[in-house]
C-alpha cells in the first residue's frame, strides 16, 4: 500500500487520540462484503459443474434432451446457499458502512479538535504569518480531504488491493496458465505508476500552492475593495489576479496532463491481460485442454479482478492529494509553541520592564536593545514614525511572541515564567482596528469578561460613552452586528472596545493609536472615558497626535526599532532631536489648518 498514505493514517489516528477500533472493524466488514460478492459466482460455477457431472454420469444417452427445471437434486441446496450469501452480503455491507463512517468521523472529530487547539495555543505571531485564506483553507479544504481518507479512500484502497489477491489465488488453483495471462499486463502498469509518481507529486503541489495563493489574494481583494476602488487600483489588482488565474490554468493543465496520462496508460497496460487471456484460450483449444466452463468463470471473475485494480490507480491519485494536505496540517501541528512554565506565577506588581530587548521578523531586525520601565499609575507614551516598531513592542508585552534577546518582565518577573494565560489576564489592549464578531452588541462587549452581569456591561458602556448610540439602535444591546461590525462607525467600534477594557479591568492597559481614525466628537468622548479607565493602571499608549500625550509621565521616542529619546514633553521639546522635529511638524500642520 502507498507509504505516504500509511504514514498519514497513522499520524492522524495518533493526533486524534481516538481508538481506531471502529474504523478497523469497518474495514473488516467491507472486506467480508467484497468477498461475499465473489462467492455467488463460484457457487454458480460449482452448481453448473455438478449438474453437468450428474447428467453425463446418470443419463449419458439423452444428453441432448432439455435439462429439467430443478437442475439437480442439489438445486435447492445451491439456491438456499445463494440466498444466505445474499443476506450476509447485505448485512456486511450495512455494518461495514456503519462502522467505517462512525470510526472515520470519530477519528476526524478528534483530529479537528487537535488542529483547532493547536491554532488556539500557537503564538499569535505564527498565526499572523499565514495569509488569511491559507489558514482557513487548512481547517476546511485540507481537513476535508484528510477526512475523505478515513471515510472512503483508505478502505477502498485496502479492499481494492486485497480482493485481487484473493481472486488470483482462486484462479491460480483452477488454471494457472489462464490466471497468469489475465494479469500479464500488471507488472508493466505498476512500473509506469511508480515512475511517474514523483513527477506528479511535484506538479500537484504547485497546483495546491497556486490555489492557496489565489484564495489569499481574492480575500485581500474583497476586503480591500473599497480602498482599491477609491484609489483607482482595482484594475491593477484585477490584472494581478488574472495573472494568477493564468498560472493556475497552466499548472492545472499540467497536473491533469501528468495525472491523467499515467492513469490512461495504466488502464491500457492492465487490460492487455485480456488479450493474453484470449491467446491462451486459443492455444488451449488447439491443445484440446480448453474447458469452456472454466473460461466462463474466468471471464466473470476477471471483471471483479481488474476493476479494483483500475480503481486503485484512481484512488492513489486522490490519496496523494489528501496526503499532501495531511503534510500541511502536520507542519501546523509541529509549529513551535511558546514555552510555558510548569508553575504559573502571579506577577508581584504590574510594572512593565524591557531589558535589552531585540526582536526580528524572519531575520529582519525590528527592535534593537530596547530598554525602559513603565510604572503602575503612570502613563508611558510611545511616539515615532510609522514602521519604527511601536506596535511590535506592544505585541511583545502581550507575549504574541518572545523576543530574540533580552527580557520582557511584569513586576520584575520574566513573562516567560509568568506564562501566557496570566499575561493575557493582566493586560487589556485597545487597537486601532477593533475586532467585532457577528453576534449581538451585548456578546461583543461581554468578551471583556464572559461572567459579567448585564448590569456590569451597562456600567462599562456608561463609562465608555457607549450607552447613547447603543440605545438608539433598533434592538439596543440585542442588535446583531455584522461580521467586522460593518453597521457601526469607527468611533462607535472604538468605544465598544473601550467598554470591553472597562469590563476586563486589567491592571495593564495598552492603547495603540486608538483615536487615529475617529472624528473629533468621538475623539473627545474617547479621551473623557479614558480618564476614568486609566486610573491606577500601568498605561502604555502609542499616540499619533503628540498634543494628546503632553501630560504623559514619560515619553519614549522610537526610530528604526530603537528608543532614541526618552523623557517628559517639556524636556524633549526643548532639545534638538526627533521629538522636537515631530512636534514642530505637527504644530505647523495645525497652524496651517
Ligand atoms: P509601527 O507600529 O511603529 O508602525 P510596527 O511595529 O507595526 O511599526 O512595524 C515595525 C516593522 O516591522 C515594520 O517595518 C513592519 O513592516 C515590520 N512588521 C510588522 N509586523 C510584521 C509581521 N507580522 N511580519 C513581518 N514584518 C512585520
Ligand atoms: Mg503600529
Amino acid at each position: 500500500m502507498d507509504n505516504a498514505l500509511f504514514c498519514a493514517v497513522r499520524r492522524v489516528i495518533a493526533h486524534s487520540q481516538c481508538s481506531p477500533r471502529l474504523f478497523i472493524l469497518g474495514i473488516c466488514w467491507r472486506t467480508i462484503e467484497r468477498i461475499l460478492d465473489i462467492l455467488p459466482i463460484l457457487v454458480c460455477y460449482f452448481w453448473f459443474v455438478s449438474v453437468l457431472e450428474e447428467q453425463t454420469t446418470s443419463r449419458p444417452d439423452t444428453y441432448s434432451e432439455t435439462i429439467p427445471v430443478n437442475m439437480s437434486e442439489g438445486g435447492t441446496y445451491y439456491i438456499l446457499l445463494l440466498a444466505v450469501l445474499f443476506v450476509l452480503q447485505f448485512l456486511s455491507a450495512w455494518l461495514g458502512q456503519k462502522y467505517s463512517f462512525l470510526g472515520g468521523y470519530q477519528i476526524m472529530a478528534g483530529y479537528r479538535r487537535k488542529v483547532l487547539n493547536q491554532i488556539h495555543s500557537l503564538p499569535l505571531s505564527v498565526i499572523f504569518k499565514y495569509r488569511t485564506g491559507k489558514l482557513s483553507d487548512l481547517v476546511t479544504d485540507d481537513i476535508n480531504r484528510i477526512e475523505n481518507i478515513f471515510t472512503h479512500l483508505a478502505i477502498e484502497l485496502f479492499v481494492s488491493s486485497l480482493i485481487p489477491i484473493i481472486i488470483m489465488s482462486i484462479l491460480v488453483t483452477l488454471d494457472w496458465q489462464l490466471a497468469l495471462a489475465l494479469i500479464a499486463g500488471f507488472p508493466l502498469a505498476m512500473l509506469v505508476m511508480r515512475a511517474t509518481r514523483s513527477l506528479f507529486i511535484k506538479v500537484s503541489q504547485d497546483k495546491l500552492e497556486t490555489n492557496r495563493e489565489i484564495s489569499g489574494v481574492i480575500i485581500e481583494f474583497l476586503m480591500g475593495i473599497k480602498t482599491l476602488r477609491l484609489f483607482n487600483r482595482s484594475q491593477a489588482w484585477l490584472t494581478k489576479l488574472n495573472g494568477l488565474f493564468d498560472d493556475i490554468t497552466r499548472t492545472t493543465m499540467s497536473v491533469e496532463a501528468w495525472g491523467a496520462g499515467p492513469v490512461v496508460l495504466f488502464r491500457l497496460l492492465a487490460e492487455l491481460g485480456f488479450v493474453a487471456f484470449l491467446l491462451v484460450c486459443a492455444w488451449q483449444v488447439r491443445e484440446s485442454s480448453f474447458d469452456p466452463l472454466i473460461a466462463l468463470l474466468f471471464i466473470f471473475l476477471a471483471h471483479r479482478l481488474i476493476t479494483p485494480l483500475l480503481d486503485m490507480a484512481q484512488y492513489l491519485n486522490i490519496i496523494r492529494y489528501a496526503a499532501q494536505s495531511e503534510d500541511k496540517t502536520e507542519a501546523l501541528l509541529h509549529a513551535k509553541q511558546l514555552p510555558e512554565p510548569i508553575l504559573v506565577q502571579k506577577p508581584n506588581s504590574y510594572s512593565v520592564q524591557f531589558k535589552d530587548v531585540s526582536f526580528s521578523y524572519d531575520g529582519i531586525s525590528c527592535l534593537e536593545n530596547v530598554e525602559f520601565t513603565a510604572y503602575p499609575g503612570e502613563i508611558t507614551a510611545i511616539v515615532g514614525p510609522s514602521g519604527s516598531g511601536k506596535t511590535t513592542l506592544m505585541n511583545l508585552i502581550c507575549r504574541f511572541s518572545d523576543p530574540d534577546a533580552g527580557v520582557v518582565s511584569l513586576g520584575g518577573d520574566d513573562i516567560k515564567k509568568i506564562g501566557t494565560e496570566e499575561v493575557y489576564k493582566s493586560v487589556s489592549m485597545v487597537f486601532q482596528n477593533v475586532q467585532l464578531f457577528s453576534s449581538t452588541i451585548m456578546d461583543n462587549i461581554r468578551i471583556g469578561r464572559p461572567d459579567a452581569t448585564d448590569e456590569e456591561v451597562y456600567e462599562a458602556c456608561n463609562n465608555a460613552y457607549c450607552l447613547d448610540f447603543i440605545n438608539a439602535l433598533p434592538l439596543g444591546f440585542d442588535t446583531q452586528i455584522g461580521e467586522g461590525g460593518s453597521r457601526l462607525s469607527g468611533g462607535e467600534k472604538q468605544r465598544i472596545s473601550i467598554a470591553r477594557a472597562f469590563l476586563k479591568d486589567a491592571p495593564i492597559l495598552l492603547l495603540d493609536e486608538i483615536t487615529a481614525s475617529v472624528d473629533s466628537i468621538a475623539q473627545y468622548e474617547i479621551q473623557q472615558s479614558l480618564k476614568t479607565l486609566i486610573v491606577g493602571k500601568t498605561v502604555i499608549v502609542i499616540a499619533h497626535r503628540l498634543s494628546a500625550i503632553q501630560g504623559a509621565d514619560q515619553i519614549l521616542v522610537m526610530d528604526k526599532g530603537s528608543i532614541v529619546q526618552q523623557g517628559k514633553h517639556r524636556e524633549l521639546v526643548g532639545k534638538l532631536g526627533l521629538y522636537k522635529n515631530l512636534w514642530r511638524a505637527q504644530y505647523t500642520y495645525l497652524e496651517a489648518t
